[in-house]
């Protein structure tokens, strides 16, 4: 990579681009869990998280839900507009799992009702603790209208990525998106849309195809999210 590295995260570089404004967002190999307690290196993951994100973001694109995305730029490269991010994670839940059962003691696989959104504060030191909407307000995170357009935008996504994965026989169970604000105002999707930040699940058999496969030692992580990129029609490795 050419430009200065801006921000490293658990699973991504961005890196200043050529152009003002633009950023070279690069995946990682790396697989972590447990706020990075759990780490490994596994050779292709960022490959496969740079194309699977790319085709979200275009089919969301299409769908008219704005993100950050500009185009794919390289294998792990995707360029995309700077944001100002809001410190808040969006969690969209179809079927309880993770946290939430936890939380409430809920059975995994239970199927709500309606999808639920969840808002919490984004801090790896405190561990993304949930928050209430009075919380971003008063702590200045976010504001009751901010929130409302994001929670409005995840649903959108859901019902998107959702109808999408359906056909070609995946269960959307929950996902996490963040949101920033782009340099024209508007409040549009940042980050990735990846199998480490969702929950997918074969619909026939229930196999996980997600980061659970790491965070619980499953095994075959690498083949779960090409099944998941070769299901939706992605090839992989054929990018510019
Ligand atoms: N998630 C994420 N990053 C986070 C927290 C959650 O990508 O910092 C995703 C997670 O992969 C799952 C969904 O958001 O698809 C809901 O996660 P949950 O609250 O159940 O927490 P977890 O079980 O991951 O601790």
């Amino acid at each position: 990579m050419n430009g200065k590295l801006k921000y490293e995260g658990k699973g991504k570089r961005l890196f200043e681009s050529d152009v003002p404004g633009q950023l070279i967002q690069q995946f990682k190999d790396d697989a972590t869990a447990f706020d990075g307690v759990k780490r490994e290196r596994i050779a292709g993951k960022g490959e496969l998280n740079c194309a699977i994100s790319s085709f979200m973001f275009e089919r969301l694109q299409e769908a008219g839900v704005r993100s950050h995305f500009i185009r794919r730029e390289g294998p792990r490269e995707m360029r995309v507009w700077e944001l100002e991010m809001f410190p808040v994670e969006i969690v969209i839940r179809n079927i309880a799992a993770g946290s939430i059962c936890k939380r409430l003691g809920l059975t995994e696989g239970l199927r709500l009702a309606r999808p639920l959104s969840e808002l919490f504060y984004k801090s790896d030191a405190l561990h993304d603790p949930m928050i209430a909407v009075e919380h971003a307000e008063l702590f200045g995170w976010a504001t009751a209208d901010e929130i409302a357009t994001m929670r409005m935008l995840a649903l959108r996504v859901n019902e998107v990525l959702a109808g999408l994965l359906s056909g070609v026989g995946i269960q959307l169970v929950d996902f996490k998106l963040e949101f920033g604000r782009h340099p024209d105002g508007a409040i549009v999707l940042g980050d990735e849309i990846t199998p480490d930040g969702c929950r997918l699940w074969d619909a026939a058999t229930g196999r996980k195809l997600d980061k659970d496969v790491f965070r619980r030692d499953l095994g075959g992580l690498s083949e779960a999210y090409h099944e998941v990129a070769t299901r939706l029609g992605i090839s992989v490795g054929a990018s510019a």
